[in-house]
């Protein structure tokens, strides 16, 4: 058995942050538990392949029942399963909530402390942005937020585009207004990737106050009466017990923290009971509440092959992988998602339908991009309505949860999404988008986006 003050479990995004934090204090031991492996894989540190970890160990989707929202098609969730987490796989646009997010937060939801004036101080210490500073931006934190060094020409035909269309041109999508065109600000740096086990937890690696055990997963929390006061973990050596002094903090993410609590006995008492598992807290909320921003791309073939199609291949993969090992810079230090828009599609004051641009066409969900030269206008919801649902398939923590996402399940969503692609069609209409493109290959020439059109909804799901 083993004790430290603080068990951290999850060292994704959360898990690295708040591990480091309570180790750098100085006071107390902290363990962070882990499942995943060491950061090792280069893919994961080179932004452009980012891509290549979706295929590897380091990533795991949780893959929904089949949905009758999306016509019985299942929706897959690629999670990060490795030291970083989400952060150590993600696309690197670093974008925030708007301040309305932050606000209801506080005011209608009761979470005390999460308005905008508080967590903005937050993102500005947590920050070290290489071009903005006051009165959004940090400059001296821990955390590298530049822009792309590496700009696809397409990209900035896009920008040009979607401002021709009316939305205004943004340099900084965390500012002043949210609304707008440009290119995103990211987190990788000098053609590296600043993931959070990056940019927070290995400066505290050495810490003697650290312990960083990965491969280890969390099964259960352990109680003396109704606190918590341990973990059961498996890792390579077989199960062990590790105790918390002070506090377990769960980070697990959002499908693996609510798994857990209901592995544990903290859930909707009738499920857990109907399992045998043991009810330590009847908690109907754990596992509800599922949301994920949806999207739907518009995808147009490219009259001459300026994508980036092919670039992985041949001549000019061995053209990117030498400026990229000699300079640290072209498309391999590219994030591949350098550019989007956020579109208030409503008129109600604050943008609905986040836009991001690739000089790639997406293939569908889980497979590799399309062998053409394209381009896409990818509309995602912003503030999804639709809401699933996780629950244990039965009591062994092994077993895959049983995951309802729903994600068009409510109309507006949908509705949303028809606004979206109307508006990347109208953005695919305007100079210098429209003379570089030929035809429509999704939805397709054939599909409707007229208010009212039959064939545009079929295509969404
Ligand atoms: C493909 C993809 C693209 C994304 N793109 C962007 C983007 O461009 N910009 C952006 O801001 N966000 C993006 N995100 C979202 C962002 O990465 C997440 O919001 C963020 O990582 C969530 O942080 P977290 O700490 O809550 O969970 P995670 O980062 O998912 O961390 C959870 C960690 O817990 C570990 N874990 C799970 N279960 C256990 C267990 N039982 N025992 C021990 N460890 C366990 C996991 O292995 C993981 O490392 C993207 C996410 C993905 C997957």
């Amino acid at each position: 058995m083993t004790e430290f003050d603080y068990v951290v479990i999850g060292g994704g995004a959360a898990g690295c942050v708040i591990a480091a934090g309570l180790a750098q204090d100085g006071r107390f031991s902290v363990v962070l538990i882990e499942s995943g492996a060491r950061d090792k894989s280069p893919w994961i540190h080179i932004p452009a392949t980012f891509f290549k970890s979706m295929a590897s160990r380091d990533v795991a989707a949780v893959v929904s029942e089949p949905e009758p929202s999306l016509d019985g098609n299942r929706f897959a969730v690629p999670q990060g399963r490795v030291l970083g987490g989400g952060s150590s796989v993600n696309g690197m646009i670093y974008m925030r909530g708007q301040k309305r997010d932050y606000d209801d937060w506080a005011e209608v939801h009761g979470c005390t402390g999460w308005a905008y004036q508080d967590v903005l101080p937050v993102f500005k210490s947590q920050e070290a942005n290489t071009r903005l500073g006051d009165p959004f931006h940090g400059q001296s934190g821990p955390l590298m937020v530049a822009d792309p060094i590496y700009k696809h020409p397409l990209g900035a035909a896009m920008i040009q585009s979607a401002i021709a269309t009316g939305l205004p041109a943004n340099e900084d999508f965390n500012g002043a207004q949210q609304e707008g065109a440009g290119w995103y600000q990211i987190t990788a740096h000098k053609g590296r990737r600043k993931s959070a086990a990056v940019a927070f937890l290995r400066p505290a690696l050495h810490l003697e106050t650290l312990t960083v055990l990965t491969g280890h997963q969390a099964q259960r929390l352990k109680f003396k009466g109704r606190r918590a006061a341990g973990v059961e973990v498996i890792g390579p050596e077989g199960p062990k017990t590790i105790l918390a002094r002070k506090e377990i903090i769960l980070t697990a993410g959002s499908f693996q923290s609510p798994k857990l609590l209901m592995h544990s006995g903290i859930g909707p008492a009738h499920h857990l009971t109907a399992l045998g598992i043991e009810v330590i807290h009847d908690a109907p909320e754990v596992g509800a509440n599922y949301q994920d921003h949806v999207g739907a791309p518009v995808t147009m073939r490219l009259k001459h092959p300026i994508g980036v199609h092919g670039a992985d291949k041949g001549l000019k993969a061995l053209r990117h992988g030498a400026e990229y090992a000699l300079f640290r810079r072209g498309l391999l230090a590219s994030n591949l998602l350098e550019s989007g828009a956020c579109a208030d599609t409503t008129g109600e004051g604050r943008p609905d339908v986040q836009y991001n641009f690739t000089p790639f066409a997406p293939g569908p969900p889980g497979t590799p991009p399309l062998d053409v030269h394209a381009v896409s206008v990818n509309p995602m919801t912003m503030r999804p309505k639709s809401r699933g649902r996780l629950a244990l398939k039965d009591a062994n923590p092994a077993s895959d949860l049983h995951f309802t996402a729903n994600p068009l399940d409510r109309i507006e969503d949908l509705d949303t999404l028809r606004r979206g692609i109307r508006l990347a069609r109208d953005i695919f209409r305007q100079n210098p988008l429209a003379e570089l493109v030929t035809d429509e290959i999704w939805p397709g020439p054939d599909v409707s986006s007229i208010a009212g059109s039959n064939t545009l909804d079929p295509a969404i799901r």
